[in-house]
């Protein structure tokens, strides 16, 4: 421990890609990244997307080399000071039409978030996930912040009170999140879907490239996701009508479930692309909370119960041959089906050996990870073309 405060600087690499406070002439650091990282150009063979909710992270991850984005978490746009009161307000209503008049309010904004990213990637592909945690994740659950907000809302503490209790889960993980929130209350996608689409429709319009690709998280049955998907048809059709413009654009899922890798091939009837979310996925394999484990998963490493963090390295006999099942079942209903990982596992090294060997399309990591990444893709395809993996 270090009293006092400590001087830091980022990076020279950061220093010259990212704050622009250096020229790459004036860092040895920097010219040494860069000569490493063109070694890699044209060895890999697969695609290096980011996690990024933002533009300037968006921007971030381009400036490291990124290709797409793989997984824009929209839930982060939701906690925003200027919006969480409006998404407050949605949780609050007591029906339908109180939610729609409330979630109506964010739709430009959202729009504006998507704009921003858009143009950050300018035609590069960009995967939106539709809303993922559970819906009192937005709600106060101290009894001094909730006075506060009731007050800031101008609804009686008790409402916020009621409202949390009949949220409350024993298990929120494995609760009302995902799809299911986005199936029993579809107003919230039906806005999401619609800011990406008029926002994407409009970038079309000015003539500039969009790529967009919207995911759907928590997936466990087919039919789910072909009632989302039906939903998003029909925002889209809304959409290209009120604009003129016929727009391209991807619906997917997320893989993060052992029912929806084991049925896969049902799933792919719907989905465009599979993304593997290996953080749930790894969760539900295991039986492990993600939140609890950190208890006892260093105990089970240090003793050798198991051979790494899980979290931290893809488990290959488990939740790797659960990915390699549903990566054969998915292309067997869907030949060309788009295949990518977006977990934290993403950015680490053995398993993006394993995403390259089993002939995934690409992997999503957060964008300070996206370097580790492009060298480790590289790694694997030169020890997949020596015989080696
Ligand atoms: C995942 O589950 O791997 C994932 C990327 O989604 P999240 O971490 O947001 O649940
Ligand atoms: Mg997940």
């Amino acid at each position: 421990v270090l009293e006092g405060k400590i001087g830091a600087q980022a990076s020279e690499v950061v220093q010259v890609l990212v704050e622009k406070k250096l020229k790459p002439k004036q860092s040895h650091d920097f010219q040494l990244y860069d000569r490493i990282m063109k070694w890699t150009d044209g060895l890999g063979r697969l695609k290096i997307r980011a996690n990024a909710d933002l533009p300037d992270q968006a921007a971030q991850a381009l400036a490291f080399g990124a290709q797409g984005i793989g997984l824009c978490r929209t839930e982060h746009m939701f906690f925003e000071k200027s919006r969480i009161g409006i998404v407050r307000q949605m949780i609050l209503a007591g029906d339908a039409e109180g939610r729609r008049r409330a979630i109506e309010k964010l739709l430009p904004m959202q729009r504006e978030d998507f704009t921003g990213i858009f143009r950050v990637m300018g035609g590069r592909p960009v995967t939106i996930r539709l809303l993922d945690p559970p819906l009192h994740e937005f709600l106060p659950s101290k009894n001094e912040d909730i006075d506060e907000v009731a007050h800031g809302l101008g609804v009686p503490p008790a409402q916020v009170r009621e409202r949390n209790e009949a949220l409350r889960e024993t298990n929120p993980m494995l609760g009302h999140r995902g799809c299911r929130v986005g199936i029993t209350y579809p107003e919230i996608y039906e806005m999401q879907a619609r800011a990406i689409l008029e926002s994407a429709s409009e970038l079309r319009r000015q003539r500039l490239s969009v790529s967009p690709e919207i995911k759907i998280p928590l997936v466990g049955h087919v039919q789910e996701l072909r009632t989302v998907k039906a939903m998003i048809d029909r925002v889209a059709a809304e959409v290209r009508k009120e604009t003129g413009i016929r727009l391209a654009y991807l619906v997917g899922t997320m893989i993060e479930l052992p029912r929806a890798a084991v049925t896969a091939g049902e799933i792919a009837e719907e989905a465009e692309f599979f993304s593997f979310g290996t953080n749930d996925l790894t969760q539900t394999v295991f039986g492990f909370s993600r939140d609890d484990a950190v208890g006892f998963l260093p105990y089970y490493v240090d003793h050798k119960i198991l051979p790494e963090n899980p979290f931290v390295t893809l488990d290959l006999p488990g939740v790797g041959a659960l990915i390699e099942l549903a990566v054969e079942r998915g292309r067997a209903t869907r030949r060309g089906i788009k295949l990518g990982i977006c977990g934290e596992h993403g950015g680490e090294p053995k398993s993006v050996a394993f995403c390259d060997r089993i002939g995934l399309d690409y992997v999503s990591c957060s964008p300070f990870r996206v370097p580790i990444a492009r060298l480790a893709a590289a790694h694997a395809a030169l020890d997949r073309k020596r015989g080696r993996a």
